[in-house]
């Protein structure tokens, strides 16, 4: 008779089980409206500054502002919620009310990565690959030993040579590694083409003839006008386009200037939204994650800086814009993602299985459509 109760009991949880994976499963790779991902990232790209806009400690610092009045003129207000307008005006306008905005640790909302090292190469790798790679520990040009979600799409059917990258920063040739086969333009490269545009032409002169006062990163105007224009030419399914000013910025110490760059890039990002949304192969077919590869310190000296000496730099955020994804708006729940989750959720928007790495993080199942 006990036996015969375990054997039930057995036989009702194994039950329970199955259909409680089912429904997981389900619901993590059911069918999305999402045929396109385009995944941003603003390199550096503090929390503080996103939610709560211009820093009251460091705005009014000689120091770190050249001109203090005409830069509080264009993002001070009393308000935080008004000086992120000022600061992100599409965001806070259109992704806060169409789409969701997860990491507002005032709210108990966090997003951190896992990596334990809280700057870029490991960062990258991390949202690009799903976890953490202990031989990635430097920013170094070393070819990416892993297969990253890039990579990973290209190979699958109806994905072939449909997924590019453009990024600011030269290192991205090898964090995505040209073994992976797919369109890369970073750093200094121009448009290289038998027969360029009158355009392509004029943007290759004008970043040739612009020097960068960085070594290995270009300004994120022609990383923009690059990618824009491969959009709009080539169709990708999958494209990464990696902005690196407003960490290049914050090293020098201009706060003032990082906050110009964010502004613009949050221009970037608005017209990149309105081609999508007016193109007939894009439009409420496409899905935006916006993420950052770490965070930075806090206060008047550490917000320069980032890596794991300074507290806060394994603080990030996400956002996510798209048909499938529910209009949650700035997310208040209290509970944490990682930048690692968005390997999964990328591959699951586009109805794909990433399985590349047993310790990949799990897709954002809130990001994707039930
Ligand atoms: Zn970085």
């Amino acid at each position: 008779m006990l036996i015969y109760f375990f054997v039930i009991m057995l036989l009702k949880n194994s039950l329970l089980f199955v259909s409680v994976f089912f429904l997981i499963n389900i619901h993590v790779c059911g069918q999305q409206k999402t045929e396109n991902v385009i995944l941003i990232t603003l390199d550096g790209l503090r929390w503080q500054e996103l939610f709560q806009g211009a820093d009251p400690d460091i705005i009014g610092r000689k120091k770190d502002v050249d001109d203090v009045k005409e830069t509080r003129a264009r993002f001070w207000d009393n308000d935080p919620k008004v000086r992120r307008s000022m600061l992100f005006p599409f965001i806070w306008s259109t992704i806060a009310v169409e789409g969701q905005i997860y990491g507002n640790r005032e709210l108990g909302n966090k997003v951190n990565v896992i990596n334990r090292y809280w700057f870029s190469y490991p960062g990258y790798n991390e949202l690009l690959t799903g976890a953490s790679d202990k031989r990635i520990r430097s920013n170094a040009r070393i070819r990416n030993p892993n297969q990253t979600i890039l990579e990973f799409v290209n190979k699958q059917n109806d994905f072939k040579d449909k997924v590019a990258a453009f990024a600011s920063w030269d290192v991205f040739h090898y964090i995505i590694n040209s073994r992976a086969g797919i369109h890369i333009n970073a750093g200094n490269d121009t448009v290289r083409s038998q027969r360029l545009s009158q355009r392509e032409a004029y943007l290759n002169h004008l970043q040739q003839s612009s020097p960068s006062p960085w070594k290995a990163t270009r300004f994120d105007k022609f990383t923009h006008q690059y990618a824009l224009d491969y959009l709009k030419k080539n169709s990708p399914k999958l494209m990464l386009i990696a902005y690196g000013e407003t960490d290049e910025f914050a090293h020098m110490g201009k706060y003032d200037a990082y906050l110009e760059s964010a502004r613009n890039t949050d221009e970037f990002i608005r017209e990149i939204w309105n081609y999508v949304q007016t193109d007939e192969t894009y439009r409420d077919k496409t899905t935006l994650i916006i993420t950052t590869d770490h965070g930075r310190g806090a206060g008047k000296r550490s917000w320069k800086s980032h890596g794991i000496g300074r507290s806060g730099s394994n603080h990030t955020w996400i956002m996510v814009l798209g048909p499938d994804s529910q209009a949650l708006g700035e997310v208040k729940d209290k509970q944490i993602y990682y930048n690692s989750q968005l390997a999964r959720t990328i591959a699951a928007f586009l109805n794909l299985n990433f399985r590349d790495s047993s310790t990949a993080g799990d897709a954002i199942a809130t990001a994707l459509a039930r």
